[in-house]
């Protein structure tokens, strides 16, 4: 090594030192901001910011402690989880402390393989202005900020890295770069099992230009062989031996003459073991999107599909999509300016458009695709401004002015180009997904429970009630598709009788449906084998059994209901869930809740706003154009002791509207007959618990708990 390159290298690791240090250090505004801010804080450490992060956090905690339950579904045996759990083992940090800053560190090392692309091409410069945008561009950020521990802090670092390991065998046919983008294809699938649809880009793109420019040059075939080795339906470590051993023999040039039988067997052994199978799967479900889920059953039963309430984004504005990826819509124009004139330079950067593809999905498919722009789009606009700012230089015969004025563009330049990105970065002030009181309950909730009972609650709470309380969960942040949301969501909006019971019979069929799975049997909906089991056709007639004298299965373990204030604003969607005939598919008449902490009040009336006015004179109430009677009018709060008072007021006995204000929490409710008797109202909002049903355990404004007496 000489002198000279030697100096190469230590500026390489200087200035990714450098991008990482800085991408890092902008993450901590967040800490900086919410650093006085105790009810984002449990165990002494902030709490994270996204909801599926308690996923992996479970599996890694399972991982820890040694332990978990059957059928419990942690993740243990996932990526995020046992990485988590390796880091755990070796760092001298809290678990909370960890998982908090896990994603600012993973994150930011985007940088690494964006300046060794630039160290390739011989711009360095550019590389670390491209790292340092890349790193905290808006939708980057976003997803890689401290708290947000998801998959996300690495499924944008991997394929850059195989950005890099392309262009480097494109450019020096040097057979490790082939190993090295295999071993990057496996991690990347290993880290993030969606990755197969920016696989298969690349694989396409790669053949793509092989058959265009350079059918008769067999590296490309070599490459291509060697990425389809890596995509296989196999599992990691077999993928790892074989593209090891596929490797090993590349590297004899005798075998050269083989590499077309090589590519045979390599396209063979992909369709055989059934790498082709994710992608099939995906075109599947394109085709096969529908708003009712019809379960394959004896009874079919009609379920709400989730797809539903997850509006797709359609439409989005350009000037957001173009904010997301580079901070700035002229930003954006420009970058893509920069990457067009650096493929017309480096054809090699082409390699990019997976990613810059997938980015522009976003216009279609909803914003969560802008990230995979990021860094190609940070490439192009540092790459133009460099080009810019040399050109300029050229036009100065004074060599010092020109030099003074290319330093000028670039400083000004940059400094523009970061900017709206920090100050998005200061004004996006995410709360954690709970706050310490909330956490603080199911902490408590953990000691009281076993962790093979369940807790019921809407699946947005699903996660983290597993990872804080350690308990079984019926639905969460993945297993939420209509079927199994409907008994959950009926639990929460039908009385207490039939909530008690439904709740004993789902858990029950539930851990009786995974041992069938495990066992191979086939598995019907809960809902259609309760009621075959009962001797019924028809699953409303089921459902109206609930009030009678039925016989419940055994009692394996306790269930509890977890009821948190939060749920309150989305009760109409998890009402939704249920507000289907089953047996039809069709809605059902649907059930009135309206909720409000944002009215006027005058003399005469209370406008809730919505067009939903109590006229008090009339002791009626207005809904649009329709005003319907008033039959109880409930007024709750807490005594310093934090115990439930209401008073209760029967204005009309022949009322169709309730109205409860819930003065602790400055809401007010519009309910029907049937929400007034909802299992949630009665237990959450009014305390009103049937003992014949339910226990109280935890009574806190936040949350209350109940446990199950069936
Ligand atoms: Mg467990």
């Amino acid at each position: 090594m000489n002198m000279n390159s030697w100096h190469v290298n230590v500026k390489v690791v200087f200035y990714i030192l450098i991008a990482f240090l800085f991408s890092f250090v902008v993450r901590l505004i967040w800490v900086y901001q919410f650093g006085e801010i105790e009810s984002f804080k449990f165990a002494g450490q902030f709490m994270i910011n996204t909801n599926d992060g308690y996923y992996w956090a479970e599996g890694a905690r399972d991982l820890l402690s040694g332990v978990h339950q059957k059928f419990d579904l942690s993740p243990i045996d996932q990526a995020p989880s046992l990485l988590t759990y390796l880091l755990a083992k070796i760092l001298p940090f809290s678990f909370e402390t960890i998982i908090f800053y896990m994603p600012s560190i993973l994150g930011s090392l985007i940088v690494i393989p964006i300046i060794l692309i630039a160290h390739n091409l011989k711009m360095l410069d550019v590389g670390l202005l491209a790292a340092l945008l890349a790193s905290i561009a808006v939708s980057y950020y976003n997803r890689t900020m401290v708290g947000y521990y998801d998959t996300d802090m690495l499924t944008i670092v991997f394929p850059v890295f195989l950005v890099w390991s392309l262009i480097l065998a494109f450019r020096t046919k040097e057979e490790k770069y082939l190993l090295l983008t295999a071993l990057e294809i496996i991690a990347y699938r290993w880290w993030y099992p969606q990755s197969y649809s920016l696989e298969f880009a690349f694989a396409g793109l790669i053949l793509l230009y092989a058959l265009v420019y350079e059918r008769k040059n067999g590296f490309y075939f070599q490459l291509l062989s060697m990425m389809l080795f890596a995509m296989m339906g196999l599992p990691s470590l077999a993928r790892i031996v074989l593209v090891v051993l596929v490797y090993l023999i590349i590297k004899q040039k005798k075998f050269f003459k083989y590499t077309w039988y090589l590519l045979g067997l390599a396209i063979i052994l992909f369709f055989v073991t059934g790498g082709f199978a994710p992608i099939w799967g995906q075109l599947k479900s394109f085709v096969f999107k529908d708003a009712i889920d019809v379960s394959r059953d004896a009874l079919s039963l009609h379920f709400f599909s989730v797809n539903q309430t997850i509006r797709e984004a359609g439409q989005i504005p350009f000037s957001i999509f173009a904010e997301r990826i580079s901070g700035h819509t002229i930003t954006f124009i420009v970058s893509v300016i920069g990457y067009l004139l650096m493929v017309w330079r480096y054809r090699v950067m082409l390699l990019g458009l997976p990613l810059l593809g997938l980015g522009f999905l976003a216009l279609f498919g909803g914003l969560r695709f802008t990230i995979y722009a990021v860094p190609i789009c940070a490439f192009g606009i540092a790459y133009l401004l460099f080009t810019l700012s040399a050109y300029t230089q050229g036009l100065f015969d004074n060599p010092k002015t020109g030099q003074l004025i290319k330093s000028l563009i670039v400083i000004l330049g940059s400094l523009a180009i970061l900017y709206p990105n920090i100050l998005h970065i200061i004004g996006y002030r995410v709360p954690t997904v709970f706050t310490k009181a909330e956490v603080e309950i199911l902490d408590k909730l953990k000691k009281i429970t076993n962790r093979e009972d369940y807790v019921v609650s809407w699946w947005d709470y699903g996660y983290p009630i597993r990872y804080y309380s350690d308990t079984k969960t019926l639905i969460d942040g993945a297993k939420h598709s209509g079927d199994v949301n409907f008994p959950v969501s009926y639990m929460l909006t039908n009385t207490e009788e039939r909530a008690s019971k439904l709740a004993r019979l789902e858990v029950e069929y539930t851990e009786q449906g995974f041992a069938k799975s495990e066992a191979n049997q086939s598995v019907m909906n809960n809902t259609a084998q309760m009621t075959l089991d009962y001797g019924l056709k028809d699953a409303n007639d089921f459902l109206e059994s609930l009030d009678t004298n039925i016989t419940l299965p055994s009692k394996t373990r306790d269930i509890y209901f977890y009821l948190p204030f939060r749920m309150l604003s989305i009760f109409p969607t998890v009402a939704q869930f249920s507000n289907v005939d089953v047996m039809s598919g069709k809605p059902m008449r649907e059930p009135f809740f309206f909720q409000s902490s944002r009215f006027q009040d005058s003399p005469t009336a209370l406008n809730l706003g919505q067009g939903v006015v109590l006229e008090k004179n009339r002791g009626t109430i207005k809904i649009g154009q329709q005003e319907v009677t008033i039959k109880y009018f409930i007024t709750t709060g807490y005594t310093k002791e934090k115990k439930l008072f209401k008073e209760e007021k029967l204005v009309n006995p022949q009322g169709q509207m309730s109205m409860i204000y819930m003065q602790a929490y400055n809401t007010f409710l519009v309910v029907d007959e049937a929400m007034l008797n909802s299992s949630y109202i009665q237990l959450f909002v009014l305390e009103r618990y049937d003992e014949r049903f339910f226990e109280p355990v935890i009574l806190e404004p936040a949350v209350k708990v109940y446990k199950v007496k069936m």
